[in-house]
Parts: structure tokens; C-alpha cells; sequence
């Protein structure tokens, strides 16, 4: 999950990363009061999840509380890079003497941690690793042993930070290491770290991805997510413990395991290429146990997808045998009633298969339709959902 440059700030802040204060509006004369609170010069930055929002017009100084209004009114309501600005971050306006740019990362490729540094901040810092790759120092971190201050001295000996600062960078490089493990992030990142007049080191924008396979160990981090711009289905679905990614298809999926869900997803996307190009309307996989009641809430979060037009069910009999989804699959229909309006194709395999199937004939349902191979099925479902499109 990425955070809002107010909410890493907040986090930042937390662990004794030095940052200004400040508050966030959602109107321009709130915007105003906090900048009359703040009594000084600010600076009104758009609060939305992508960068560069500086020269999207998005961060404006502003002299006083009239003008902060002014200045919110023409940033609220931009849209930067698709995404519309309904809240601006108003905080006091810092000089500033050096731009430096800093970050960890989850180095996928290297399989470790990865500290960046460069003294050359503030704009692009995937501009200067292409134009200038020499003033952007990268150091493997070693999970198990971490940054201490030795280590975060040998970052900023390798980035040539500036004497006067290289101590007190030293210890900012620490805390955020710090607020990096303790927050179970992937990604804390300074683009501005400045150093202002008065040669203190403030971290001026902050950008936090947050690994959201750790959440359980964070009952605090449920109050970052942005309730407001979270997909309803996927919202509804996280509710109810279920594994789904909205697509923008039409042919509803449900399947039991990551990798055949995922084939499946490829099979579907094939098929429509014949038929009139339908796509996968999501990724649900329902996991082992497919009981009638994970079944039922599978189908619910699908067939209330406006998009859907028809839904595969792609179950591979293991631990939970085909009879078992079966009874599970006819159960739902039955929870379901009137609300299950969309064509089902399933295909079933594996244990019991030949029971499961009989289960399925028997209840004769008319919305569903058995197949017995999944490519004849995902041909049957992208069919169905090109003749309901
Ligand atoms: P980004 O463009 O989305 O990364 O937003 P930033 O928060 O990094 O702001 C962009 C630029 O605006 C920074 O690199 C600074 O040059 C400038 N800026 C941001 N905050 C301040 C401030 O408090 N004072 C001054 N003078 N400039 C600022
Ligand atoms: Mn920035």
C-alpha cells in the first residue's frame, strides 16, 4: 500500500526523522486556517499517490492565509497524472540551501535491501541514475544486519554529502531504516532530503510503501487506507477474507489455488480473442476449502460486478474434492436465488471429479453449464459473455 506524502511524513516523524509540521484541507478555506495556525509562509502541496507533483503545478508557495486560499483553490481538483487532488498538505515553507535525495528499497533483483543517495535531489532521481549514474550511490543492505551508524557513514562517504552535514545525515539514514523495518515497509524514500540556511537536515517530501503481507502485525496501519478510493468490490471482498483483484473484463473468474487462477486468467484472455475480445473480469482464487459459504461470497463479489457477463468457475478437486465444491457450488446458487442472474460454465477435475460432475447434472440448474476441459470452458465463457456484452 502507498501511502500520502502527509501519512509517511506522520511516520516519519514517529521515529525522529526530522520533518515540518503541518496539517492536511480538503477546502480552500480550511487550507487557509491552518496556514493563519501556522502564522508563517507555507507551502500548499497536492496530496496525491504519484510523483512529480512539483511540476505538475501541484506544490505552490503561499505568503499569507489569503493567499494560501488562492493557492489551494487552483490545486485542489487538478488532476496530476490521473489523479485528482481532494486534499492539499499545508506546512510551513522551508528555505533551502541543498536539495539531496535518499531512499531503501526491496532490491527484488538482488534479492536484499538497497539504500540510494545522491547530493543531487530534488528533481527526477531517474533522471540523474540514466544522465549521471555516478552521483546516485547504491549500497546492499543486509537484512540481518541493518544500517547502524557505521553503515549509514559508509552510505554517505559514498554519496560525498557535504562534511557539515554527513553526521546528521548519518543519523536521519539511521531513523528511516529504522522507520523502514519497524513499519514493515518496501519502499521509504526522501526526494527532497534539504538541508536548509541554517545547515539542519529536514526531510521535506516523503513517499512510504507499506508491505501489506504484514499488516496483521499492524492493527495501526487498517487507519492508512484511503476508505474513499478503494475499489468497492475488492473492499468488499478483503471483508470477507477473499483473495480478488478487479479486472476490467467481462468473464468472472473463481478458482481454487494462485496458479490455476492464474492460467486461468491467460486461457480466458486467449479465448476472447474469438470472441469479440471479452478479458477476465477479476482474479479470485477461493483457496482450498471451496464450502458453500466461500463459494456463495465468491459468486456474490462477482455477479455484483456490473461488467460481468458470464463466470467461470475453473476448481481443481484436491484436499477439497470436486462433490464437496459441487454441493458447494449448487449450495450457493440456492443462497444466491434471484441475485445469481449470470451464466455459470464450470469445469471440474481432479478427486471425485466423477461425482461432482453427477451432483451438477442432478441439480440441473439452468444457469450453469458443465465443461469438461478448461480451454472448451473458457471458450464457452468468453462466448457467453460476448453474447450478453
Ligand atoms: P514532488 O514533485 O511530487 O516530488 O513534490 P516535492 O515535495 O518533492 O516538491 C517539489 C519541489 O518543490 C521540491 O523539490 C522543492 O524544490 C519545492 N518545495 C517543496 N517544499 C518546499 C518548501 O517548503 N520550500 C521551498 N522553498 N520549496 C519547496
Ligand atoms: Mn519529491
Amino acid at each position: 500500500m502507498d501511502l500520502y506524502e502527509y501519512q509517511a511524513k506522520d511516520l516519519f516523524a514517529a521515529h525522529g526523522v526530522p520533518v515540518l509540521p503541518g496539517n492536511v484541507a480538503s477546502t480552500p478555506e480550511e487550507a487557509s486556517a491552518i496556514a493563519a495556525d501556522l502564522g508563517t509562509t507555507v507551502v500548499v502541496k497536492a496530496q496525491v499517490k504519484t510523483g512529480g507533483r512539483g511540476k505538475a503545478g501541484g506544490v505552490k508557495l503561499a505568503e499569507s492565509p489569503e493567499d494560501t486560499k488562492v493557492k489551494a483553490e487552483a490545486i485542489l481538483g487538478l488532476d496530476i497524472k490521473g489523479h485528482i487532488v481532494h486534499r492539499v498538505l499545508v506546512t510551513p515553507a522551508s528555505d533551502i540551501a541543498e536539495e539531496y535525495y535518499f531512499s531503501f528499497l526491496l532490491d527484488r533483483a538482488n534479492r536484499t535491501f538497497l539504500a540510494m543517495a545522491s547530493v543531487e535531489g530534488g528533481m527526477d532521481i531517474e533522471e540523474v541514475a540514466v544522465s549521471k549514474p555516478e552521483a546516485l550511490a547504491k549500497v546492499l543492505i543486509d537484512p540481518i544486519k541493518g544500517v547502524d551508524k557505521a553503515k549509514a557513514d559508509e552510505i554517505v562517504a559514498l554519496a560525498k554529502f557535504p562534511a557539515e552535514v554527513a553526521d546528521q545525515v548519518s543519523e536521519v539514514i539511521v531513523k528511516l531504516w529504522v522507520t523502514f523495518v519497524a513499519e514493515d515497509a518496501t519502499l521509504v524514500e526522501v526526494n527532497p532530503l534539504v538541508r536548509d540556511p541554517q545547515g539542519k537536515i529536514i526531510a521535506l517530501d516523503g513517499k512510504v510503501t507499506l508491505d501489506e503481507n504484514a499488516d496483521f502485525r499492524h492493527p495501526a496501519h487498517a487507519e492508512l487506507v484511503d476508505k474513499a478510493a478503494e475499489n468497492e468490490l475488492e473492499a468488499k471482498a478483503k471483508a470477507k477474507g477473499l483473495n480478488y483483484v478487479k479486472l476490467d473484463g467481462q468473464v468472472g473468474i473463481i478458482g481454487n489455488g494462485a496458479g490455476l487462477v492464474m492460467s486461468t486468467l491467460d486461457v480466458v484472455a486467449y479465448a476472447g480473442e474469438q470472441h469479440n475480445n471479452v478479458k477476465p473480469a477479476n482474479f479470485l482464487d477461493i483457496g482450498g476449502g471451496a464450502s458453500a459459504e466461500v463459494m456463495a461470497n465468491g459468486l456474490e463479489i462477482i455477479l455484483g460486478d456490473p461488467d460481468v457477463k458470464s463466470v467461470f468457475v475453473n476448481v481443481f478437486g484436491g484436499i477439497t474434492a470436486c462433490d464437496a465444491v459441487a454441493n458447494g457450488i449448487v449450495a450457493a446458487l440456492g443462497i444466491l436465488g434471484d441475485e445469481a442472474t449470470k451464466p455459470l460454465v464450470v469445469r471440474l477435475d481432479g478427486n471425485n471429479v466423477e461425482e461432482g460432475r453427477r451432483i451438477l447434472a442432478e441439480a440441473n440448474h439452468p444457469l450453469v453449464t458443465v465443461v469438461d476441459t478448461m480451454d472448451n470452458a473458457a471458450d464457452k465463457a468468453a462466448e457467453l459473455a460476448a453474447a450478453g456484452a
